[in-house]
């Protein structure tokens, strides 16, 4: 039996990106400007069909931006979604404002629109201000419900930063999540359903905005002949190297999200007798980056013991993300649970969804975890 080492997500190229890349190297625009950054804006921005968009160095450096141009201050607090990766809510920190984390329902396992409604009163009422914005993540590419949302932030006026980071294609009543927010962010790490070596962007209908990110992204420096700054700036460009991949990844992100999308279905159709799968809700089009399965009786077998069985066949698997209050770094943090994020924590696992997976890897991976339970 082949025995060779499977990733969890790794990162597929198209085969057009060395051409771009070399591209770069040929007219020397080896650097955080040149021109595939602006085309690699103007395409990710078609894509989305959004104004506007900043590809910066990474998707924790998007949401640190968008929390300026949100004047998020010292002090404030922001709701996050407690089931996440930390780089979602960091940046509240750097900013010395408070994340106030927010539990997930069970059907989406985003951010519960009825605590999200209770935290916001239950903060008014404690601090005597509002929440200064809210961070929604659409977790493993799975659209949260932004209508109940939306309205929600529309009713308390509270801005919405989307942290689309593992989402890119996914769609809600077909359009593209990411788009719904004041300010989107996208991130093209290594792991994402498609990368740039390191990446990311912040995207919104708000030029204003976008060009605000563009300048704190490039160190503040105001537009005149010598070195002038007024505020305090950040190095988060992406290079023109990074552009010139992300532009070849864009072009096959399409192919991307079907492959993932059948991963999906070949593991919850093999799998169904020993784990729950998340069923796509009416709407909800996900771009299912990696597929999660969640143990129906953690009595037969643990968390622990799937990952362990894996390592042995060579097969990379993850629990899911621990929750944001869970985490000793916000045991201060106030949070508003429901004990949705934490059971699915201690149940659940992300399996190899890479879209360079074949048949083969597959088949290999759902043998393992069938046999566990014979
Ligand atoms: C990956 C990720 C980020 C951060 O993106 P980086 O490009 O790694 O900084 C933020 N939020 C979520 C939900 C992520 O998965």
């Amino acid at each position: 039996m082949d025995k060779s080492k499977i990733w969890l997500s790794p990162p597929h190229m198209g085969g057009e990106e060395i051409k771009f890349v070399q591209e770069a190297f040929a007219t020397n625009w080896v650097s955080p400007v040149g021109p595939h950054i602006t085309a690699f804006e103007s395409e990710l921005s078609s894509y989305l069909g959004i104004a506007g968009c900043a590809a910066l160095s990474s998707g924790t450096a998007a949401i640190h931006l968008a929390l300026i141009i949100l004047d998020v201050q010292r002090d404030d607090e922001v709701i996050c979604s407690t089931f996440t990766f930390s780089g979602s809510c960091n940046p509240v920190v750097y900013l010395g404002a408070k994340p106030v984390f927010v539990d997930s329902e069970s059907l989406t396992w985003n951010m519960d629109p009825d605590l999200l409604e209770e935290a916001i009163r239950d903060r008014i009422s404690k601090t005597g201000k509002k929440p200064k914005a809210i961070i929604l993540v659409h977790l493993y590419g799975m659209p949260a419900q932004l209508d109940r949302i939306m309205n929600i932030a529309k009713h308390y006026e509270i801005p919405i930063i989307e942290d689309a980071a593992e989402a890119l294609g996914a769609e809600y009543k077909g359009k593209k999540v990411g788009t719904f927010g004041n300010i989107g962010i996208l991130s093209f790490n290594g792991n994402k359903i498609i990368t740039t070596s390191g990446g990311g962007a912040l995207v919104s209908d708000n030029i204003d905005y976008v060009k605000r990110a563009r300048f704190l992204a490039t160190q503040a420096r105001e537009p005149v002949p010598h070195y002038e700054h007024k505020e305090i700036g950040y190095n988060y460009r992406l290079s023109n190297i990074s552009a010139g991949i992300g532009r070849g990844q864009l072009k096959v992100l399409d192919h991307r999200v079907r492959k993932r999308r059948e991963i999906f279905e070949f593991y919850s159709e093999k799998l169904s007798p020993y784990f729950d799968f998340v069923p796509e809700p009416i709407g909800h089009y996900s771009n299912r980056w990696l597929t999660t399965a969640v143990l129906k009786d953690t009595k037969l077998k643990s968390v622990v013991q799937l990952q362990q069985a894996l390592e042995l066949e060579h097969i990379e698997c993850r629990p899911l993300w621990k929750p944001m209050h869970l985490q000793p770094v916000y045991k201060q943090n106030v949070h508003y649970s429901n004990g949705t994020a934490e059971s699915l924590f201690n149940r659940g696992i992300c399996l190899p969804s890479g879209s360079n997976l074949i048949i083969n890897d597959l088949s290999r991976i759902s043998k393992v975890l069938s046999a566990l339970f014979c």
